[in-house]
């Protein structure tokens, strides 16, 4: 092929064999196997004059669309992972077709789409008008900002400026109970150190932050800047620090105060302002993920903070052609890329199609599967649940009386391994207690009674 204007005048030919890969992939979601364990690509080299349409999509059909998983369906319960609706895969769809590049403001009006989804993902989780922010990757683009706003914070009070004179003369302390992975990351990245955080106690057989021993360690703290990182959500225990408490200290102690609230910010929309998240609108950052609980196509992150001209001072871009018009900040000001996908069309098209009820509803949904699963294993005499679910997460094992450790920790590793090669059902692995666990995270809007009665049959069936 080669690329031509012309090639415009006749989108018809790529509607047609397009629009049938994409229906025989998502009508075929609910009997493919959920993940395909042994893929592999036929060799082949750059062609160099390129294949027809036809040819492109005859290898589409047998080699790639066979082997994907179908982690955007009802019953793919690895990690934390939402599927794109029909609207947000079609709004995806437009924003190859409308190809912005949301850098600055001045020539589209993408960039007031992208203010305007924040804002009302502020309305969502009744946040106060005082947050904003910038839509990064995900939760772990979130979170390096988090890293970038609180280190340049730290610098203020400090009489440095972080972003031009670097991390070398800063003497920062931070405390986190459980932070996630993608935190550690971005401490490191941030040149703070995956290392260096004091961690604060939790609670017995609870991931959350023992609130006295948060305490006593700011009390103790020589440092001069303080940074708390808190989760609304871990990712195991879905357990929530109380952040009205950590709140109060972070006020008392001047310290910054994050919150990874990647998927737990949706309990916000069930639960209102006094469930598991009530004092969350006292924190200076929250990263949220789209892409999970929203249900939104990957990637998409939301970075909210009360501090934008920390943010901006963090991530401006000097360079006159670059030059700022407005009064509003530009979002290559306030994060990591200058060149941006217009990732916040989905959003902001989701938010206006199903409104607050449509994801409160799939929200709600998904906590109520969870615990009846929960309920169901924890009657079962073939298997152990690991902990009581408090949300959307469901941790279990085998039975494993009479069972070693290690006996115990193999089993589990071998059920998971064949539920997963099985097919009907995707789990993930995780550890509690030191204990290897299975876990079944429930996030996907389509996820009904239907796929925990299949979950039900794959788990009598490998007892
Ligand atoms: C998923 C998750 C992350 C990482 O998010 P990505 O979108 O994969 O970058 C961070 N924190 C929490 C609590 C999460 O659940």
């Amino acid at each position: 092929m080669r690329a031509q204007r012309t090639d415009w005048q006749n989108l018809e030919q790529y509607f047609q064999p397009f629009e049938r890969l994409t229906k025989r992939f998502i009508s075929n979601l609910d009997e493919a196997k959920v993940a395909k364990m042994n893929v592999s690509l036929p060799q082949q080299t750059l062609p160099n004059d390129g294949l027809s349409l036809l040819e492109c999509v005859q290898q589409l059909e047998q080699s790639i669309i066979p082997q994907l998983s179908a982690a955007r369906g009802p019953r793919y319960w690895g990690f934390v992972t939402g599927g794109a609706t029909p609207i947000a895969t079609m709004a995806d769809w437009l924003v190859s077709s409308f190809d912005q590049n949301v850098a600055k403001a001045g020539d589209s009006v993408a960039s007031l789409v992208e203010k305007q989804a924040m804002e009302w993902l502020c309305e969502l989780f009744e946040l106060p008008d005082n947050f904003r922010g910038v839509m990064p990757t995900g939760a772990t683009g979130c979170n390096f900002l988090a890293a970038c706003i609180a280190r340049q914070f730290a610098g203020v009070q400090q009489g440095l400026d972080v972003a031009k004179e670097g991390v070398y003369k800063l003497d920062v302390e931070i405390f986190s109970t459980t932070p996630h992975a993608s935190m550690l990351k971005s401490l490191g990245m941030a040149g703070l150190g995956q290392k260096s955080i004091t961690i604060i106690n939790s609670y017995v057989n609870s991931e959350a932050m023992d609130i006295s021993h948060l305490n006593t360690c700011l009390e103790k703290s020589q440092a001069k800047s303080k940074i708390i990182i808190a989760s609304s959500g871990t990712v195991t225990a879905t357990d929530f620090d109380d952040l009205k408490a950590i709140s109060v200290l972070s006020l008392q102690y001047d310290a910054w105060l994050h919150v990874d609230a990647a998927f737990g910010l949706f309990e916000r929309v069930v639960e209102g302002v006094n469930g598991k998240t009530k004092g969350i609108e006292n924190a200076d950052s929250i990263t949220v993920d789209c892409h999970k609980w929203l249900n939104v196509p990957y990637d998409c992150g939301v970075f909210l903070t009360r501090h934008l001209d920390l943010l901006e001072q963090s991530f401006d871009v000097p360079a006159p052609y670059l030059e700022n018009f407005g009064n509003e900040p530009d979002y290559m000001s306030l994060g990591i890329e200058n060149s941006r996908r217009f990732r916040a069309f989905p959003v902001w098209l989701t938010l206006l199609a199903y409104g607050r009820e449509g994801i409160k509803s799939w929200v709600e949904s998904n906590i109520k599967l969870a615990k009846g699963l929960a309920n169901w294993i924890d009657a079962s005499d073939d298997y152990e649940l690991v902990y009581p679910c408090q949300m959307n997460v469901v941790l279990f094992r085998p039975n494993t009386t009479d069972l070693t450790q290690q006996e115990a920790d193999n089993k589990t590793k071998k059920l998971l391994q064949t539920i997963n090669q099985d097919g009907r059902l995707f789990l993930s692995p995780g550890i509690w207690q030191g204990n290897q666990i299975i876990r079944a995270a429930l996030s996907n809007w389509q996820t009904d009674e239907r796929d925990i009665e299949i979950a039900k049959e794959v788990l009598i069936q490998f007892s």
